[in-house]
């Protein structure tokens, strides 16, 4: 069982507690999350670094209450996620933004599919769009913007409720290295401005370190949380922030975790 390091406060924004998630039938089950623990407070960037297969998803699915799990809870503001909510944006890996429309229309999209009115929400899409440095593309199509440029559309997509917590499963991953950094500096300048409650899922170490106030390392097989530790670098953090010492020490200690618990074969 985890210590109590990694317990979760009462007064936390998102306290998850014991969450156990099995995948499979009683004869054949696999257990992807066992007795996970952890919380997160108003307004921090965390991030869980874990190797592909350990369960990094599924956290994140059950988190937004697209998926239930199997044992243990998760709270919001003290209630429990049960389903998907308004209070939570979610951004995943492929953008899947609907080629028929624009960027605009996309950024509204879960305004049309709740029957609010776009009148409302249109200046605050326009005001996220530029916050992302998509102002002049609001009638592009997404065929016409590069990989990075409709991560952004979904990102302000997923920003459109003004949601308590943003959850990001692997958003940069599929961009190429330099997009994928460029990205990087973009959320951070972001968040410091915004200051989101953001969960920030990555298999990247590097990417990790940069991003975070705090780095939950996770190990797999059955996935669990091995090691924490608080990311203390200033801010705003540049690109060369990842050739100093201690950037490379935070590094070392995450690869040495990983390695020490198998999950970097
Ligand atoms: P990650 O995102 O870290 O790569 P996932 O959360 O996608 O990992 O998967 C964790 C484990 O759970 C894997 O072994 C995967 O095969 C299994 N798994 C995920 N989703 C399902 C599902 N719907 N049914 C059965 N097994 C699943
Ligand atoms: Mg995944």
């Amino acid at each position: 069982m985890d210590g109590p390091r990694f317990e979760a406060a009462d007064s936390a924004m998102i306290a998850v507690r014991h969450l156990t998630k099995r995948f499979g039938t009683a004869e054949s089950s696999v257990v992807a999350l066992s007795d996970i623990g952890f919380s997160i407070s108003e307004g921090e960037l965390v991030v869980v670094v874990g190797p592909s297969g350990c369960g990094k998803s599924t956290l994140l699915r059950i988190l937004a209450g697209l998926l239930p799990g199997s044992q243990g809870e998760v709270l919001l503001h003290g209630t429990s996620v049960t389903g998907p909510r308004r209070d939570i944006g979610v951004v995943f890996q492929a953008p899947v933004l609907f080629p028929w429309r624009s960027v605009l229309g996309n950024a509204l999209l879960p305004v049309d599919v709740q029957r609010l009115g776009r009148d409302r929400l249109r200046g605050r899409a326009m005001e996220l769009l530029k916050l992302v440095g998509l102002q002049g593309f609001e009638h592009r199509y997404p065929w016409e913007l590069s990989g990075g440029m409709q991560q952004r559309v979904a990102l302000v997509r997923a920003l459109i409720h003004d949601p308590a917590l943003l959850l990001m499963d692997e958003p940069f991953g599929a961009l190429d290295a330099m997009t994928r950094e460029q990205m990087n500096q973009e959320l951070q300048r972001i968040w410091m401005e915004r200051r989101k409650t953001v969960l920030f899922i990555t298999h990247s170490i590097g990417e990790a370190v940069y991003l975070a106030d705090r780095v939950l390392v996770m190990t797999p097989r059955p996935g669990r949380i091995a090691d924490e530790l608080k990311i203390d670098l200033p801010r705003p953090r540049g690109l060369d922030v990842m050739t100093t010492p201690g950037f490379g020490a935070y590094v070392k200690r995450i690869r040495n975790g990983l390695h020490a618990s198998g999950g970097i074969e």
